[in-house]
């Protein structure tokens, strides 16, 4: 078995602690051990890594990824890409999420049914890079809710599946099963700005919500939702969703919900769209004044809901809605910095947000997120300390090394890596060789 050794690096190991000294040993795929100074493990064979003044983090873990989405607006020629083309293009999005850093993404929205397993399908046999992938149903969606995109007088579901009705929706989670998805998506509330289902409106039924959740929780499959109004939050928690996308409008009993089963779910609140519409000077933003105006009453929306979800301890996620014309693929990590910037948090408990709590979110069999014993070797090395500048993480060029499953995606330079088969060799030399 494969084995390597970080040597001399500092370790933020995403658990909270600060960043330590010390090495961590890896076996395969998995952390074999991790400590302070030089730890008491067996060298020979390994490969060395002298991280000599870097920073060796977890991978990041995107909670919202939309790997089908091409950086436009246009939701509807989207929806009018073929199966072909979009393959492709949610393939090369797949590389550029681990050229990023991120190890692991939680689709939140296939943009053609079958797109997000086929693309996992690939990365997990290894015939293409990406990361470790869940692989999502397309927004399954009520007629007038978001992503609706028929016209009366013709059928054009674009990027959405639009159902009404338990039966409907018990009839296409099935189906989806079958087909492989790991995680189901429904849109239960509607969104900001959109006049026939507002963020404050619950378009989804409670009977509709319901049907969705047994047919996907009786396959020991999970559900993650949509929810910007208090009673969507409601619905997704009292039915079992494991992440709530947004939470904007939670009152006081949707978040009593929240806390009382915050050890069995999520709150992901999605800010790096609503942060970068704010922001945004681009020419995507057709009446940007009242669309500004729009986009600040959100964001002053999370930033409430922010305070008390953070205040009752709600495990956070990051990321959420790269890909759009706003926040193109890849930026992702910016929302560790709106974290820090926008809602007051420290730069640790941002960094967690992608780490310590995507790991624990991906809820693989053998965990990650973290840098312990047993844990999956899904790695970042990183040319500077990200608690003294989160925004490193934000650019490639920082990430001197990036490893998924025990495996260099991006290997360190050679001036920086030695490998030894001489178990005699004193550590103190390994530079030289
Ligand atoms: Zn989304």
């Amino acid at each position: 078995m494969e084995k390597t050794v970080f040597t001399d690096v500092y370790i933020l190991d995403g658990t909270g602690r600060m960043p330590f000294v010390g090495e961590v040993a890896l076996k395969g795929n998995r952390i074999e051990a991790v400590g302070e100074g030089r730890i008491s493990v067996s060298r020979s064979g390994a490969t060395l890594v002298d991280g000599t003044g870097a920073y060796l983090m977890p991978g990041l873990v995107e909670s919202h990824v939309h790997l089908g989405l091409d950086n436009s607006n246009d939701i509807i020629a989207l929806g009018a890409l073929p199966p072909e083309e979009h393959t492709l293009l949610a393939m090369r999005n797949a590389k550029l999420y681990l050229d990023h850093g991120f190890t692991s993404c939680i689709s939140a929205g296939a943009v053609k049914p079958r797109l997000d397993i086929v693309i996992r399908n690939a990365i997990n046999a290894g015939h293409i890079p990406g990361p470790r992938l869940l692989a999502s149903t397309p927004w399954l969606t009520v007629t007038g809710g978001l992503v609706d995109m028929n016209l009366l007088h013709m059928k054009r579901e674009a990027i959405a599946i639009v159902l009404d009705g338990p039966d409907a929706y018990r009839r296409t989670v099935r189906e989806l099963i079958r087909e492989g998805v790991d995680v189901v998506k429904l849109v239960v509330s509607g969104d900001t700005g959109i006049p026939y289902a507002d963020s404050r409106h619950t378009v989804m039924t409670e009977a509709e919500v319901a049907a969705a959740a047994e047919e996907t929780l009786s396959r020991e499959r999970r559900f993650n939702v949509h929810a910007r109004s208090a009673e969507s939050v409601k619905r997704a928690v009292r039915h079992g969703a494991s992440i709530v996308y947004h939470a904007t409008f939670a009152d006081d009993e949707a978040l009593d919900l929240l806390e009382t089963h915050r050890d069995r779910l999520f709150v992901s609140p999605n800010i790096g769209y609503t942060a970068a519409l704010v922001t945004a000077t681009g020419a995507d933003l057709p009446d940007r004044a009242q669309q500004h105006a729009i986009f600040q009453g959100e964001l002053e929306a999370s930033r409430r809901s922010l305070k008390a979800l953070r205040k009752r301890g709600i495990r956070l996620l990051g990321g959420g809605d790269y890909g759009f014309e706003a926040t193109p693929h890849g930026g992702n990590a910016r929302d560790i910095e709106h974290f820090v910037t926008l809602f007051g948090f420290t730069p640790m408990e941002a960094i967690l947000t992608m780490t310590r709590n995507g790991g624990e979110a991906m809820g693989t069999d053998i965990p990650l997120g973290q840098i312990k014993k047993g844990y999956l070797a899904d790695l970042l090395l990183v040319d500077g300390n990200p608690l003294e500048d989160v925004r490193l993480l934000q650019d490639p060029a920082h990430l001197i090394a990036i490893m998924k499953d025990g495996k260099f995606h991006k290997a360190p330079s050679v001036a920086a890596k030695t490998t030894t088969k001489d178990r005699t060799k004193p550590f103190a030399q390994k530079k030289s060789a």
